[in-house]
């Protein structure tokens, strides 16, 4: 088949940028094996070190074998192409995108005609279709207050053959989480208290927590409930030719435990529909590559909503809503500020609130509270990639200063006639903006800490000239507010 017949293609791009050290040790045929990354299929007592270089690709010392992430998940399954990108679609929740290249097929576009034929015209249609609009067009959610209720967990159980299967993996889903709500959680006290996290904060109660040394409990509950199929094609275990076969997805955090952030179902609400985990002793590995939160969720039969994105998030009326990224950082302010509920979404990443699901806020404001560094920056206000050569490509976020130096090397490569490639892509203030929602982007200045957790922990230690958070949030920030002209 062309590929200008497939409507959505693989992020090959995103793959690409995938962490090479994440990509090789999930295979399995990589270890830790004192702070060296080795490959292990070789004899037992070889164990040879794998270079990892800066373009992202490495190679193991003894065999060669490596190269970029989707070379090395290609090894993975067997030289298969295919399966390989597969894998790291699933194995990392990659998207696909809207191919640029697609031409509806000339059936599609009688379907369409025929239904533009069938309205009244009550003035000349002009016989202009323009497809990459149609084509692209984001379908929003929209808030219904009314349809509240609860589902019925038990009923649900006792016709599991019968279900859907968005409804199987949310079943699945709130059996783990309650089963992380039943353990010991002291290591989960000891973790938010080194954070320095307010341990009377209310959404503490909500979050779930798995010591390591359960998580083979958890499997074997969960292997005697439900079909090891459903568990492995919803990404729960690893199948069964894994190098670690039929464990739980997140198997390598092998310290500590796994703090579990739950997405709740936006109208049936006792319902998970996803995780966010955050390990209590990440790997070496995982604190180098900055891997911090793992989710788990499956975005093409059921579109999960972060973690603290709730009805109750949602339909409060006297509330300042915003966004942070990632789980602690959502723990960090008083829960009450000017009298109003201060409430946030713990975003994975700084991307993880979809443009779709943003519809939701239509009407209200989002308070954009991200890191303050060069990907939380791009994260607000989107940004541009240069792509040149094979392997440098150029980053730059689209608020004023980047969009300023942005200009400067785009000139640059066109003076001196070098070829290249850009690729805008969207930030969440656009992406508000878009879906009705006045975005205010929050900064502040960087010696008082990156993230709001660095805040609060340095405000805690005495070093900040501020004595609470509210004191930071009301006087030391700055706050940029975008609206949409109305046309
Ligand atoms: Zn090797």
């Amino acid at each position: 088949m062309e590929k200008s017949k497939y409507k959505y293609i693989d992020d090959l791009e995103a793959m690409k940028s995938l962490d090479i050290t994440i990509v090789c040790l999930k295979t399995g045929l990589w270890e830790e094996h004192h702070g060296k990354i080795v490959h292990l299929e070789h004899s037992s007592e070889v164990k040879p070190k794998t270079k990892f270089f800066d373009t992202n690709t490495c190679r193991c010392h003894n065999c060669k074998v490596g190269g970029d992430p989707i070379s090395v998940a290609t090894h993975y399954k067997k030289g298969n192409f295919a399966e390989g990108v597969k894998w790291l679609s699933e194995e990392f929740r990659i998207q696909k995108i809207p191919n640029p290249e697609y031409q509806p097929r000339a059936q599609e576009e009688d379907k369409w005609k025929r239904e533009v034929s069938g309205f009244k015209k009550t003035k000349p249609l002009i016989p202009t279709i323009d497809i990459q609009r149609t084509e692209y067009k984001v379908k929003y959610q929209i808030f219904d207050p009314s349809k509240k209720r609860e589902a019925d967990i038990a009923k649900g159980k006792e016709c599991y053959s019968s279900l859907s299967y968005a409804n199987k993996m949310m079943l699945i889903f709130t059996d783990i989480y309650m089963f992380s709500m039943n353990q010991k959680r002291d290591l989960l006290n000891t973790y938010l208290e080194g954070r320095m996290i307010d341990a009377k904060h209310s959404q503490i109660s909500k979050l779930g927590f798995i010591p390591v040394s359960k998580v083979g409990d958890l499997v074997k509950e969960l292997t005697q409930n439900y079909p090891c199929d459903d568990l492995i094609e919803l990404g729960v275990i690893n199948d069964a030719e894994h190098n670690v076969p039929l464990s739980f997805k997140l198997w390598y955090v092998k310290k500590g435990g796994l703090i579990v952030y739950p997405s709740f179902h936006i109208y049936q609400t006792n319902l998970v529909t996803g995780f966010m985990f955050r390990p209590t002793q990440p790997e070496k590995w995982m604190i180098e590559s900055n891997m911090k939160e793992i989710q788990m969720s499956n975005n093409d039969i059921f579109q999960t909503l972060p973690n603290g994105c709730t009805y109750d998030f949602i339909n409060n009326n006297n509330a300042i809503k915003g966004i942070v990224e990632g789980g602690p950082d959502s723990l960090c302010c008083p829960e009450k500020i000017n009298g109003k509920d201060l409430l946030f979404i713990a975003s994975p990443g700084t991307s993880g609130f979809k443009k779709e699901q943003i519809g939701l806020l239509k009407g209200q404001s989002l308070r954009i509270m991200l890191d303050q560094d060069e990907a939380g920056q791009c994260g607000a206000y989107g940004y541009t990639t240069f792509h040149y050569k094979e392997t440098e490509n150029k980053k730059y976020p689209l608020d004023d200063k980047g969009l300023q130096e942005a200009e400067i090397h785009r000139q640059y490569l066109i003076l001196n006639k070098i070829k290249f490639h850009e690729a805008k892509h969207e930030g969440l203030v656009q992406k508000c903006l878009d879906a009705g929602v006045v975005a205010e982007v929050v900064s502040w200045d960087k010696k008082y800490g990156l993230d709001i957790n660095d805040v609060r922990k340095s405000m805690l230690k005495g070093k900040q000239p501020f004595k609470s958070m509210e004191e930071f949030l009301t006087k030391y920030t700055k706050i940029k507010r975008f609206v949409k002209e109305i046309k």
